[in-house]
């Protein structure tokens, strides 16, 4: 089951995948991961990686397919994975293509006015990473983690105006390949715009599918 879990940021795209890893045993794999995993292990293209982040550069296309396909040769994904967050463009999907099979694209729906709500009430953990909303899901106690006490704070990528820019981004970059595994068969689309329960029951349902 190789899947590609798509979506604007704020769409639940990340806590859905690992839920759907745990059920289904495959692992969520997303390039932040990936690139960690790397400069972890010292790897030459970890070396390369640590050098550019290093320099507060992005990661170029080239390297970051390299490092996607490096990963998807390990043993834990050879019974399928979730790809969150990568292809992000049609060049890296294009090359995605050229060595790998997909079985699926989840295609998390969800309006732009919702995405800007949901990101600007969010509250994460410093110590845990427990993610929390000022409005949705409050914590018990203002500032403080139900799980671990630890302190909240809301990440600089949630001001609204970073907010509208990576929505933009998104837009612009990422939202052609709606279009690309569309015309593949690919596409899976999910209304990601209720709760992450109801989200799920959806995923579940278009997974049956491929069995
Ligand atoms: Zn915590």
């Amino acid at each position: 089951m190789n899947l590609i879990f798509l979506g604007p940021p704020g769409a639940g795209k990340g806590t859905l995948a690992g839920h759907v890893s745990k059920e289904f045993s495959i692992p969520q794999i997303s390039t932040g991961d990936i690139f960690r995993d790397a400069i972890k292990r010292e790897t030459e293209l970890g070396k390369k990686v640590k050098e550019i982040v290093g320099r507060g550069d992005l990661v170029p296309d080239e390297l970051t397919v390299s490092l996607v396909r490096e990963r998807l040769t390990q043993a834990d994904a050879q019974k399928g994975y979730i790809l969150d967050g990568f292809p992000r463009t049609i060049p890296q999907a294009e090359a995605l293509d050229t060595f790998q099979k997909l079985s699926a694209v989840v295609n998390f729906e969800i309006a732009d006015a919702q995405v800007v709500e949901r990101l600007s009430g969010r509250e994460i953990c410093k110590t845990c990473g427990a993610i929390y909303h000022v409005k949705n899901m409050p914590a018990k106690v203002k500032g403080v983690c139900d799980k671990c006490g630890g302190p909240l704070y809301t990440r600089p990528d949630d001001s609204l105006a970073s907010i509208t820019n990576r929505l933009d981004v998104y837009r612009t970059q990422t939202e052609p390949l709606i279009a690309y595994y569309g015309k593949k068969s690919l596409l899976k689309n999910i209304d990601s715009s209720k709760s992450p329960e109801d989200t799920l029951v959806q995923i579940r349902a278009a997974l049956r599918t491929l069995k």
